[in-house]
């Protein structure tokens, strides 16, 4: 059996970001998995939205099962951490935020980590890149956190409960196209803004993005799948899912019908696109 483990931040984090990929997977028959680690209680909400729910936490949990049931998603590991906010921000301090947790106990995160990779045994596990994105402390805890796991799962000598050992075979990040933010930059530019002041607080700086960019090592053709992919995305209705694809139908499947990603493990030797398929050189064990 194939399986992907998922290790992202935010409930929306798994759909904006690699739902074609999902739903490709899951039509081939493979099991993927995702670990979300905070409840997304910091998203900001326009009031009416949260009729009929009790928290912001509550809502986007809500869109979150939405979406999974869309993508078929497997299961959904929730760790339950609040969010944090961009470098810096006062939220950061709160000891449930998931970036207090990774600055003052990172062998909790870890350890969950590690848990859930031996209880499922993927052989194939995607987190973000090491700039966690667009530098949300939330995505960089869990990238690390997902980096040292992948290794310590397959340590006999790393305990977590007791579960046997197992290493999974390839490490990924997720990416975004530099094309894409290269056009989003400048459409930032010609609206009069600075690409490095953007979002409701001004945090996010897409040029660091760009400059953080890794090389693509691998292509996933998602052509067929950009319609599952707007529905996953219009599950997370209030963090504006039903306006990602902001661009014409005809130029997503032009553009975006090739989801790209970073090798991290086994080390790539040339950084230049040298596979289509996650599963490829994977040795499958039929006793698992
Ligand atoms: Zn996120």
């Amino acid at each position: 059996m194939r399986r992907i483990l998922i290790a992202f931040a935010h409930p929306d984090d798994e759909s904006f970001g690699l739902g074609g990929l999902i739903a490709k997977y899951v039509d081939d028959g493979a099991e993927v998995y995702l670990i979300c680690t905070t409840n997304g209680d910091a998203g900001t909400i326009p009031p009416e939205m949260l009729n009929g729910y009790n928290s912001v936490a509550e809502l986007r949990l809500s869109e979150l099962q939405c979406a999974a049931q869309k993508l078929g998603l497997k299961e959904v590991f929730t760790f339950g951490y609040k969010d944090s906010g961009m470098m810096g921000a006062e939220t950061n301090n709160d000891p449930q935020a998931s970036w207090y947790v990774w600055q003052n106990n990172p062998d909790e995160l870890i350890q969950r980590v590690v848990t859930v990779i031996r209880q499922i045994n993927p052989q194939v596990v995607i987190t973000f890149n090491r700039y966690g994105g667009y530098g949300h402390p939330d995505h960089i805890a869990i990238q690390r956190a997902t980096e040292k796991a992948f290794f310590l799962a397959g340590d006999p000598s790393y305990m977590s409960g007791d579960l046997p050992p197992y290493q999974p075979q390839k490490l990924y990040f997720s990416s975004i196209p530099t094309f894409m933010i290269r056009l989003a930059i400048w459409l930032i530019r010609l609206r009069g803004k600075d690409p490095r002041r953007m979002g409701t607080n001004q945090d996010i700086d897409i040029q660091a993005v760009l400059d953080h960019a890794e090389p693509i090592h691998t292509k996933i053709d998602i052509r067929n799948y950009l319609d599952i992919w707007d529905e996953a995305n219009a599950c997370h209705a209030s963090q504006g899912g039903g306006r990602i694809g902001f661009l014409p139908r005809w130029l997503r499947r032009l553009l975006g019908a090739k989801h790209g990603l970073t090798r991290a493990y086994p080390p790539p030797s040339h950084n230049k696109v040298d596979e289509y398929d996650l599963f490829e050189g994977v040795k499958f064990d039929e006793s698992k």
